[in-house]
């Protein structure tokens, strides 16, 4: 059997972390087996489904390398893939229910007659769960009257306005487009009696299903948009790596049973299984997702990280072309955990002026003779001859010698001076790229801030 797995996004919505990894754990799961990864456009929901949406999760997951093999863009043998243009296939399955009597008219909606027997999901993950469809639906809950009142259990898999219902098309296209496995949120266990019985109805071996557990925030209720973290576009725009932010998405409901906590796609792609999909909750962690990007920005190489860093230096303003970049990216890549924290970090090599941080300033005011300190740097650095890390180095231990202190007295107020903040790059390594003209400038024009 070749295994066939899809993601079926609604797209109604941005491409959110929970979907994101329900698509990834379904790529990886083709992959190691040597399947098909489709992608299926949930789309019959014409109110709430836009173009926008569409494009936005295209491009997520196309941003995450999470490729599809059958889908949109690509084509494929059972398409088309979009179940809005699908409807054809779907009148033709409704009457397959129609000639086995399955089906019935109810106020301009049709009802599929679930049957009154117990039905088992085995899932993947889960376990079993059974349920009598009959039963469990023959009452439900009037939120007006607070109680409980007698309900029709039989699905309406079609609307009186002729539109087709979820549980009906998600069912008839995991045939059409013979699913193997069906990968998704736990959110829609539930719903898999009724996609059960319609599979039975139509005669027809259902896949297997594996539920994944919820990914919830980190006050432990349901993800949504607004919590950080929660869209796939904005990690693309905070410059993570896409290799990151699947690791991490891995992570999130499975392990691979062992310490390894970082893995590279390839890794992944051996390793992921379903059994090793937790059976309870996560909590998403951003500060973990941003520390596992970091590593993987660790794994990068000098001409990897510079060429990705480049468009977040453009975007501040900072010519990726300069010659300086190459040593300044050199100074910030063990400091940051995402590309967009760059900038912040070597900006002010670049910066036609500093930009002074208060409590920065604050802080080295609180030292005696602070003027003195800038006074005898500017003589020092002014003198050096040679304006390398060892050369500055010396400098400044002769300005230090100066005033009768240690060297690391003069740092910070120098720090502060030239950089503007006690936080950033190595100081001497920046001084030798700012040159000693600016250098000195820098100081000069501190000392007169200060005076
Ligand atoms: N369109 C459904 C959703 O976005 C897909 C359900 C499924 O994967 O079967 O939740």
């Amino acid at each position: 059997m070749t295994v066939r797995t899809r993601f079926a996004p609604s797209p109604t919505g941005f491409l959110h972390i929970g979907g994101a990894r329900t698509a990834l754990y379904n790529w990886l799961y083709a992959k190691r087996h040597g399947g098909t990864f489709l992608l299926r456009v949930e789309d019959t929901d014409a109110d709430r489904s836009t173009t926008e949406s569409m494009q936005i999760i295209l491009d997520g997951l196309r941003w995450l390398g999470l490729e599809w093999d059958e889908g949109p863009g690509v084509g494929g043998p059972c398409g088309p893939y979009f179940q809005s243009e699908r409807v054809g296939i779907y009148d033709r399955y409704l009457a397959k229910l129609e000639a086995a009597g399955l089906v019935y008219e109810d106020e301009g909606a049709i009802r599929f007659r679930v049957p009154d027997k117990l039905i088992t999901v085995s899932d993947l993950v889960c376990g079993e769960v059974s349920t009598n469809l009959k039963e469990a639906g023959s009452r439900r809950y009037d939120a007006d009257l607070k109680r409980e009142v007698e309900a029709n259990p039989d699905i309406v898999i079609k609307r009186p306005n002729g539109g087709y219902i979820f549980h009906f098309v998600n069912v008839v296209d995991d045939i059409e487009m013979a699913i193997t496995h069906v990968i998704r949120g736990e959110d829609h266990l539930s719903n898999t009696p009724k996609h059960l019985a319609l599979f039975e109805a139509f005669g027809v071996t259902p896949p297997q299903f594996a539920h994944i557990p919820l990914n919830l925030n980190p006050s432990g209720t349901k993800m949504s948009k607004r919590d950080q973290g929660a869209l796939i576009h904005e990690y693309q725009d905070a410059g993570f790596l896409p290799s990151g932010v699947n690791n991490y998405m891995a992570l999130l409901g499975w392990s691979a049973k062992d310490d390894q906590e970082i893995f590279t796609m390839e890794e992944l792609k051996s390793r992921f299984d379903l059994t090793g999909v937790n059976s309870s909750n996560s909590k998403f962690d951003f500060d973990k997702c941003r520390w596992v990007n970091g590593e993987h920005l660790k794994r990068l190489t000098t001409e990897e990280f510079e060429q990705l860093a480049g468009p977040f230096l453009a975007k501040a303003g900072i010519a990726p072309e300069d010659p300086r970049v190459p040593t300044a990216l050199g100074l910030a890549r063990d400091r940051v955990q995402t590309l967009g924290e760059v900038p912040a970090i070597i900006g002010t090599i670049f910066a036609g002026s500093v930009t002074y941080d208060e409590a920065s300033v604050a802080k080295v005011k609180e030292k005696a003779d602070l003027a003195a300190v800038i006074e005898a740097l500017i003589t020092s650095l002014e003198a050096a001859s040679d304006w390398s890390i060892d050369g500055i180095k010396a400098a400044v231990t002769s300005g230090a010698e100066s005033l009768g202190v240690k060297m690391g007295t003069l740092m910070l107020p120098c720090r502060v001076a030239t950089m503007g903040s006690t936080s950033g790059a190595d100081l001497v390594p920046v001084l030798v790229l700012l040159g000693k003209e600016e250098t000195v400038k820098r100081l000069r024009g501190f000392g007169g801030i200060i005076a």
